[in-house]
């Protein structure tokens, strides 16, 4: 197999991601340290524009990437089970002061009973069976 153009390294220094030319050392475009055994090899690319695309990936923050990953396996709203279901609107209910519902109470009441759903997604799923009624972009009315 013929060596890449193009190999996408992480620096050791500093985790940013970087691309080195075959044939050519390989230094760090945010710290300027030069590629070393540490260096951790990403992955390789075949031209610069795949470069580019293969660095902005690689430098996707961390808690980004995991909101992403969290966001791809959270589970669809039907797959939702009966059971789920009801613990769900106690989840959202649980949420509500003085029958307003805000996603920052839908967060720490989704954090309370240990349930990994985003609390858009738990307000979409009420608001969709009629159990609120839409105030303002933050603010749910509870109608149950
Ligand atoms: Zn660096």
């Amino acid at each position: 197999m013929d060596t890449p153009p193009w190999t996408v390294l992480r620096c050791a220094g500093c985790a940013q991601c970087f691309g080195r030319k075959a044939g050519t050392k390989g230094k760090c475009s945010r710290c300027g340290v030069f590629a070393n055994d540490k260096t951790e090899i990403i992955s390789h690319a075949a031209n610069e524009q795949e470069l580019q695309n293969e660095i902005s990936l690689a430098n996707v923050p961390e808690h980004l990437k995991s909101k992403l990953s969290e966001k791809m396996t959270s589970k669809p709203i039907a797959s939702v089970r009966e059971d789920d279901a009801y613990r769900l609107k106690k989840c959202l209910l649980s949420a509500a002061v003085d029958g307003i519902i805000r996603p920052e109470n839908v967060v720490k009441s989704l954090a309370k009973m240990n349930i990994t759903l985003r609390a858009a997604d738990l307000i979409e799923m009420a608001y969709s069976q009629g159990l609120l009624l839409k105030l303002s972009e933050d603010e749910w009315q509870v109608l149950d």
